[in-house]
């Protein structure tokens, strides 16, 4: 798929303020500094339509963008932030699981892991939130120009086996760099063939 056009759309706080659910939609979503904001940037070829704005503090927000006027991305706020409160991390779980499980045009949650670490707890547990829940989710993993080949192999049968301790099969998994722009189409196909169905 070719990227034309992608327009930031709105900043929501609740499923009531999101756009219209007329498009089909895709999250992005994983820990703080996972590579987030450089992904969505790396996939839409802009150099700050997501911004590394979602820190600690700051309010916490749905943030919808429209592409190729024919389907919306979503960046999600991260979790694991260490400084987050008690009612930050509360109000976060309720906006959040709130998006996840009644956004109807809701196609796939794409959920972004570290390639260079080992599983984390935090985001194993939000797979199991999403599995558990019926919301179909792919995993996808950051920062692969940081590993040798061999190192990066090594990891991801690690992360496999460790999946495979809780799921009968993979999610669907996508390897990528917003360095070296590694993955990028192929994150980009398999929106286009959801986009077709
Ligand atoms: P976010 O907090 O998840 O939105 O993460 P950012 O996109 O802001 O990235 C966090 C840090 O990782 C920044 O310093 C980025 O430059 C760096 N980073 C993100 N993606 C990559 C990548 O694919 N390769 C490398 N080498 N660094 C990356």
């Amino acid at each position: 798929m070719k990227i034309k056009t992608s327009v930031f759309v709105k900043s929501s706080a609740n499923n009531e303020q999101c756009p219209k659910p007329d498009r089909p939609e895709y999250a992005f979503i994983g820990r703080s500094n996972v590579g987030k904001s450089s992904l969505i940037n790396a996939l839409t070829e802009r150099r700050d339509l997501a911004k590394t704005s979602s820190k600690p503090g700051k309010t916490q927000v749905i943030n919808h963008f429209l592409i190729n006027d024919s389907w919306y991305l979503v960046d999600l706020p991260g979790y694991g932030y260490a400084k987050v409160s008690q009612t930050d991390r509360k109000a976060w779980g309720e906006m959040i699981n709130n998006y996840l499980f009644q956004r109807e045009n809701l196609i796939c949650t794409f959920v972004l892991i570290d390639s260079r670490i080992e599983p984390q707890k935090v985001d194993l547990e939000f797979m199991e939130k999403l599995g558990s829940n019926g919301v179909p989710f792919a995993l996808i993993f950051t920062k692969t120009d940081k590993l040798t080949a061999t190192q990066l192999q090594n990891h991801l049968s690690d992360y496999k086996k460790k999946l495979l301790e809780t799921w009968d099969e993979l999610p669907l998994l996508f390897i990528t760099s917003s360095v070296s722009k590694q993955g990028r189409l192929d994150v980009l196909k398999q929106i286009d063939e959801w986009n077709q169905l």
